[in-house]
C-alpha cells in the first residue's frame, strides 16, 4: 500500500509528480482524456523521463502496487477499477525525433499522434496515424493501430521497430531486431501488457500529399449509399482505405452549420498516389449525387481532420465487432438499428473497409500479424450524463448483435472501449502466445492493460 510518507520517498526520487488522494492536483492527474470515466488510483506517478518509470515501477514492486500505464485516457472505459493501483502517466514525455535518412521516428511514450505527423510531413513522411492527432501513440500502436495508409501499410503496430521498456522487475530493456523478440512482439499489436513501454520506434512512409475527404448523403439514402459504397470497395487498389458512415451530428453551436443537427450516410476515403487518380477512382461514388464533397489534394497532417474526431477531452463510449463480410443482408440490418427509422443514441456508427496489406501476413512476427476480417463496424457517441451512457451501450450492444451473422472469431483490440478480456480482441494464437510472454516477464500480474491475459504457468 502506498502511504503519504512512502509516497514522499518516491517523490523525491523522481522530477515528475507523484500524487495520493486528498491532495492538491490528484484530480486533475488522474483525470482521463475520456470524461465519462472516474478513474480513483491510490497514486498517481507523473513521470518525466524513463528514470521516473523505473523508479516508479520499482516502488510499485515494494508496496505491491499493480501499475496502470497512461498516456491519454483516451482508452480508460476499458479499465478495471484502479483503487489499488498506481496509475502510471506518461503524458509529459511527449518527445519525437524524426530521422529523415532511415525514414524512422522515435517517439516518447506520452506522444500524440499529431507530435510525430507534423514534423514527419516536413520531410515528405507520413506515419501509420489513426483518426485522430490527440490519440496516443503508445496505446494506439500497442492495440494494432488502424489509420487512413492501412490498405497500403498495413497496421502501425507492424511497422515498428524497436521499443524501450521498463518491465515489471523495474529493468530497463531494448526489444529490437537483435534483442527481446517477446518483448518486441507484444508491443507490435499484442496489447503490451508485459511492461511500462518509454518510448517507440516505426518505419515512416514517403507520402507527401494525398487526394481525399468525405462525401455526405442525407441519412435516408444510407442503405443504398453504403451498398453502393461496399460494390466500389470490391474495386479499388490498396492504396485506398475508405469507410462508409451513419452520422447523426449533435445541434451544437462547434458544429460547422451545414450539417449541424443532422444526420447523414457517409463515405470517407483517402486515396494515395496522385490527385488525378484519386478523383478517377472515386468518380463512381461522386456519380451518387452526394449533397457535400469534401475531396481535396492534402498533406498527411490534415487526414487527422478527415473523421471529425473530438480532440478536445468528452465523455464518451464505444465498441466494434470485426466483420468477416459486409453484403446487402448486413447492410440492411445496419440500417434498421442505425439508419433513418432508427430510434438510436450513437452519434456514429461507422464500417471501415480492411483487406489489402492488413489481409497479408506482416513481414515481422507480430501480435496482430493480419486482420482475419472484412470490414470493422465501430460505434460511438458522446456521453453527457449517464442515462445516455446507458443508452449508448445498449444501441451499440444492438448494433452488434444485428451484425452477429457476419461476426469474426475475435474482436479489433482498439475498437473494444469496453471491458473485455485480451482472448475476445487478439487472434486466438496471438492470445496463446501472449499469455506465455506475460507468464515470463509479468507472472504477478504487476501491468493492468486495456484487454487482461492471464499470465499462462512458465514450464520449469
Ligand atoms: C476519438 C478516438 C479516435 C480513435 N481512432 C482510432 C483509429 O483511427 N484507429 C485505431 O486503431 N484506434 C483508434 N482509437 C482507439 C485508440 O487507438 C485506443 O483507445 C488507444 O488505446 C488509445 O491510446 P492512448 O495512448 O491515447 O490511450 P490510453 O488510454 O492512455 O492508453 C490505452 C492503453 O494502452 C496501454 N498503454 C498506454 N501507454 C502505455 C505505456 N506507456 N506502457 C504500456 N501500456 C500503455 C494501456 O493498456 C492503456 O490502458 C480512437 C479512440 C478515440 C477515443
Amino acid at each position: 500500500m502506498s502511504t503519504p510518507s512512502t509516497a514522499e520517498r518516491l517523490r523525491a526520487a523522481i522530477s515528475g509528480e507523484v500524487l495520493v488522494p486528498g491532495q492538491a492536483g490528484y484530480d486533475q492527474a488522474r483525470q482521463a482524456w475520456n470524461l465519462a470515466v472516474d478513474q480513483r488510483p491510490a497514486v498517481v506517478v507523473v513521470a518525466e523521463s524513463s528514470d521516473d518509470v523505473v523508479q516508479a515501477v520499482q516502488y510499485a514492486g515494494t508496496q505491491q502496487l499493480r501499475i496502470a500505464p497512461q498516456g491519454t485516457g483516451h482508452d480508460a472505459g476499458a479499465l478495471e477499477p484502479l483503487d489499488d493501483a498506481m496509475l502510471l502517466r506518461t503524458s509529459r514525455m511527449r518527445g519525437v525525433r524524426i530521422d529523415p535518412a532511415t525514414g524512422t521516428a522515435r517517439a516518447e511514450a506520452g506522444a500524440l499522434w499529431r507530435d510525430v505527423i507534423v514534423p514527419a510531413a516536413e520531410h515528405g513522411l507520413a506515419a501509420l496515424a489513426g483518426n485522430s492527432p490527440t490519440v496516443g501513440v503508445a496505446g494506439y500502436t500497442l492495440g494494432g493501430g488502424l489509420g487512413w495508409l492501412a490498405r497500403r501499410y498495413g497496421l502501425a503496430a507492424n511497422s515498428v521497430t524497436a521499443a524501450e521498456v521498463v518491465t515489471p522487475d523495474g529493468r530497463r530493456v531494448r526489444a529490437d531486431a537483435d534483442s527481446e523478440p517477446d518483448l518486441l512482439w507484444a508491443v507490435r499489436g499484442g496489447g503490451g501488457s508485459v511492461g511500462v513501454l518509454t518510448a517507440l520506434e516505426m518505419r515512416l512512409y514517403p507520402v507527401a500529399e494525398l487526394y481525399a475527404g468525405d462525401l455526405f448523403f442525407p441519412i435516408q439514402r444510407g442503405a443504398e449509399v453504403l451498398d453502393a459504397w461496399r460494390a466500389w470497395t470490391d474495386t479499388v487498389p490498396d492504396e485506398v482505405t475508405s469507410l462508409g458512415r451513419i452520422m447523426r451530428f449533435p445541434p451544437l453551436p462547434e458544429v460547422p452549420e451545414p450539417v449541424r443537427g443532422r444526420a447523414f450516410a457517409m463515405v470517407e476515403a483517402a486515396c494515395l498516389g496522385d490527385p488525378g487518380t484519386g478523383a478517377e477512382l472515386t468518380e463512381p461514388l461522386r456519380r451518387l449525387g452526394p449533397e457535400l464533397d469534401t475531396f481535396a489534394t492534402i498533406p498527411p497532417p490534415v487526414l487527422g481532420q478527415l473523421h471529425m474526431d473530438p480532440e478536445q477531452p468528452v465523455p464518451n463510449e464505444g465498441d466494434g465487432a470485426l466483420l468477416t463480410g459486409f453484403p446487402t443482408a448486413a447492410i440492411g440490418a445496419l440500417d434498421a438499428v442505425a439508419g433513418p427509422d432508427a430510434d438510436t443514441s450513437l452519434t456514429s456508427v461507422e464500417v471501415r473497409h480492411l483487406g489489402g496489406a492488413l489481409a497479408r501476413p506482416a513481414a515481422d512476427e507480430t501480435g496482430q500479424p493480419t486482420m482475419e476480417a472484412s470490414h470493422l463496424m465501430w460505434a460511438v457517441s458522446a456521453t453527457p450524463s449517464p442515462e445516455v451512457a446507458a443508452a449508448v451501450r445498449r444501441d451499440a450492444r444492438a448494433v452488434k448483435a444485428a451484425l452477429a451473422d457476419w461476426h469474426a472469431s475475435y474482436d479489433y483490440y482498439n475498437a473494444v472501449e469496453v471491458r473485455a478480456p485480451a482472448s475476445a480482441v487478439l487472434p486466438a494464437a496471438s492470445h496463446t502466445r501472449l499469455q506465455k510472454i506475460k507468464g515470463r516477464y509479468d507472472p504477478d500480474q504487476m501491468i493492468i492493460s486495456s484487454h487482461p491475459v492471464r499470465p499462462a504457468p512458465v514450464a520449469a
